[in-house]
This record gives C-alpha cells, structure tokens and sequence, in this order.
C-alpha cells in the first residue's frame, strides 16, 4: 500500500508553514482505488467514487406546486376575472388527463399537468359561481405555479461529483434519481497507538505517577468521523525496539500509522529512532502554536505520522496533517477549511512568521454581533480547554496582536472533523 512517494522527505527538517506541509501532503499522497457499491441507507458521510449523472430529469414530470385549477395560458382573463367550466380532477399520482381550450381541470400540488394546460391558479385566488364554474381573477402569468420537468436538475447533468463527501441531501438526490446503491471509495484503514509509561489504559490500574490515555480515544473518533475503519492498538511502552516490531508489523495491514507522544527530541522520545530503525522519517517542525514537531515517515510503503503527545497540541496537529492526508488518501476533493469572521472579546499577542490557534467560546454580544471569548488558560495539556470551548481562533503568521473588538477568523469544532 505505498501510497506517499518517498520524495517527500526533500522537504524535511526546516521549519515548514501550516500551508507548505498541506501542501506537500496533497502533492504525495495518492488515494486508493478501491471502491465498493453500498446501499443509499449506508452511504451517508462515504467518499463518492464515481460521477452521478442524472438518469432522469428532476422532476420527471411537469406538475402543479400548488392546489388549484389548471387552465392553457391563451385562456387567461387579460383585464377581468372570467369563469371556466372545472372538466375534470387531477391528483398527486393520477394520470394527467387532456383539457379542452376553455376549461378548467381541478388539480392538486404535485399532479401532473393536463395535456393542453399550462398554467395553474392557486385555490385561494379563485371563486365559484352559482354555476359551478371557477371565476379566475385577471393578471396571472403564463406558466404560474407550474414545475416544468428537468427546472430542478435536468436529464444528464452530472448532480453528484467523484471525491465528494456524502451529505444527508446528496443521498436524497441520488434517491430521487430511484438508484438503490451508490459507488463509494473503501473506507481507509488507520491503525493508531498511544506511546508512553506516564499511560494507563482505562480500565487497567493506574500507578500512582501514571495518566489515564486520553489522546488515542480522540484520535480514534477523530478518524471514524472522517470515515476511516481504524484499528485501535493501544499502548506502545517507551522502548524503541518494540515500538518498532509493532509499528512493522502492522504496516502492511493499514494504509496509514498514526501515533501520539514520544516525538520530541528528549532521551525518552523513542518514536523517531523506532521509525529509522524500520523505515524511514523526518521530523516536521511546523511554525504551528500549539504544535510542536510532528514526525512523518513511511514503513514498508505505508505512511506514518507521529503527533506530539499534549491533548491540545495532538488535536491540532490531526487537524493540519492528519485530516488532509485521511482526505487525500480517501479520494475526497481537498475541503480547506474556511474561516468565519467573528469579534475578537480578547486581546492577544503573538510572534509573526507562525501561526496560532486560540481556544475560544462564542457568545451574543449585546449589537447582537458575535464575540470569541478567549479560554482563560494556555497549557497545551489541558483538556478542559478543549471541552469547554466551541472552536479555534486562527491567527495568521503576519498577526503579532489582537485587540478586542478586531475581526478574526472562527473554527468550530464542528467543521474540523
Ligand atoms: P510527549 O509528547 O510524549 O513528550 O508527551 C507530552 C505530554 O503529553 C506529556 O505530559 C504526556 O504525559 C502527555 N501525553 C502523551 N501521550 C498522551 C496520551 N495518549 N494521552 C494523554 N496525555 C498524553
Ligand atoms: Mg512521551
């Protein structure tokens, strides 16, 4: 599965902008090919495969929008209201029936059009007469509240396009177009180990100097949310030799390893010489804050990648390189994530040449613009900062101050992942 070309390691070593690594990534990666066919029901948040092009026009049929009375645009009251003899009734589903010129025919939103009408009066417009005739006000538009075939999506236009995550709504398309299955790309499979100790697996004791793993769990749902199958392979001690075998052995068995912790450059950080010692890696120190290096690497044709251990800083690492290589490996058109401009509540400083994510909390200010509200602490361990928070402030590597009542750009959680 030797999806990441090796040149990527030319660009190791210096000190990389958020963009150059995404970059790089985009350019190496190579997604799979394989693809399976699952059922509409299952198909939600997959990566289309294949181009969908409307099979039929969207709607099949021309049809009324409302409920009312259909008549042909040539009989349409010019100055004054005129009444019409109602031949006939159509219904949602009925056949549609012919009219003469100069009839009316009681129709229902939905129904299909009678041949020699085209035009409809909604029910609310109109009167009847002591005849039983329809009276239709004068100034109604030829073609009013009629839905021509194809006006939605017409017969052969590609609605659905290859790469494109599935949306409850691109489902119902694809539904509305009476396919039953729809192409995806398979799901990626990620294998991911925690490294360290300090950790304890919850649900196994915990000595007194150890930490319950919290990050892998993250990283875990992290992964399912952008749809990979992942292999959840607990804890690699700090030793290099058997973080080694273990990383080897899997290889072959996933197209991507992930770890987290061990990266710095201290005594006890054993990824990176584990890495070398099977396969190869360079370490990425990305002008990020919070960040730190994140290795990179391949193992028997696999990549791999190894974020720093902090909570706060592994998140927001998955989210630079992590997700675009998931994407990239998926098949899935590159979706940058776009920033929403919100009030800064807080004042900030920082160093240019990198870029920073603040946590905040958003709320209503009282113009009714909304503010980001700063997370009063920093450390990149603190989890709470992440639990208690709604997104990331990005400041730019030309931004050395916020003040408050400054625009910046807004995160949320919920378009990370
Ligand atoms: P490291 O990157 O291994 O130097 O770890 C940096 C900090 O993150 C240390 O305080 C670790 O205890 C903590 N840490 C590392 N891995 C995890 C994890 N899986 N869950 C929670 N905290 C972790
Ligand atoms: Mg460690």
């Amino acid at each position: 599965m030797a999806q990441l070309s090796d040149d990527c390691f030319a660009f190791g070593g210096p000190l990389l902008s958020v963009d150059e690594a995404v970059g790089i990534i985009a350019a190496k990666v190579t997604a799979v090919q394989e693809t399976e066919a699952v059922s509409l029901v299952a198909a939600d948040g997959r990566i289309l495969a294949r181009d969908v092009a409307a099979p039929l026009p969207l709607p099949p049929f021309t049809n009324s929008a409302v409920d009312g009375y259909a008549v042909h645009a040539g009989d349409l009251p010019r100055e004054k209201e005129k009444a019409f003899p109602v031949k006939g009734r159509v219904q949602a589903g009925a056949a549609a029936q012919a009219a003469k010129p100069g009839e009316a025919v009681r129709i229902f939103t939905g129904a299909p059009m009678p041949e020699g009408t085209d035009t409809v009066f909604m029910q609310e417009d109109v009167s009847l007469d002591a005849k039983g005739h329809v009276v239709l006000p004068a100034g109604l538009k030829a073609g009013a509240n009629v839905r021509p075939a194809g006006e939605d999506i017409p017969l052969g236009h590609v609605a659905l396009k290859a790469g494109q995550r599935l949306r409850p709504q691109d489902i119902a398309l694809a539904a509305a177009f009476g396919l039953t299955e729809l192409d995806v790309v398979r799901r990626i499979r990620v294998a991911v180990f925690s490294t360290g100790d300090e950790l304890a697996s919850p649900g196994t004791p915990r000595a007194a100097a150890q930490l319950f793993d919290s990050n892998r769990f993250m990283l875990i749902a992290m992964l399912r949310r952008l749809g990979c199958e992942v292999s959840d392979l607990g804890i690699l001690r700090d030793e290099r030799d058997p973080l080694a075998t273990a990383l080897k052995r899997v290889a072959g068995e996933h197209d991507l390893l992930l770890t987290t912790g061990g990266v710095s450059t201290g005594e006890e950080d054993h990824v990176k010489a584990g890495v070398e010692s099977v396969g190869r890696l360079v370490l990425w120190r990305m002008a990020i804050k919070p960040g730190r290096p994140v290795a990179m690497g391949i193992i028997g044709g696999t990549p791999f990648i190894g974020l720093p251990g902090n909570p706060v800083a592994s998140f927001v690492t998955f989210v630079h390189v992590v997700r675009p290589i998931v994407l990239a490996l998926s098949g899935a058109a590159a979706a940058p994530i776009v920033a929403m401009p919100v009030r800064s509540a807080f004042a900030y400083k920082k160093k240019g040449g990198r870029r920073e994510y603040v946590r905040v909390t958003l709320r209503k200010a009282a113009d009714g613009a909304l503010e980001a509200v700063k997370f009063p602490r920093e450390g990149a361990g603190l989890l709470s900062s992440l639990v208690e928070t709604d997104g990331l402030i990005e400041l730019g590597d030309d931004i050395t101050r916020v003040e408050p009542g400054q625009s910046v750009g807004f995160l949320s959680y919920a378009d990370l992942l």
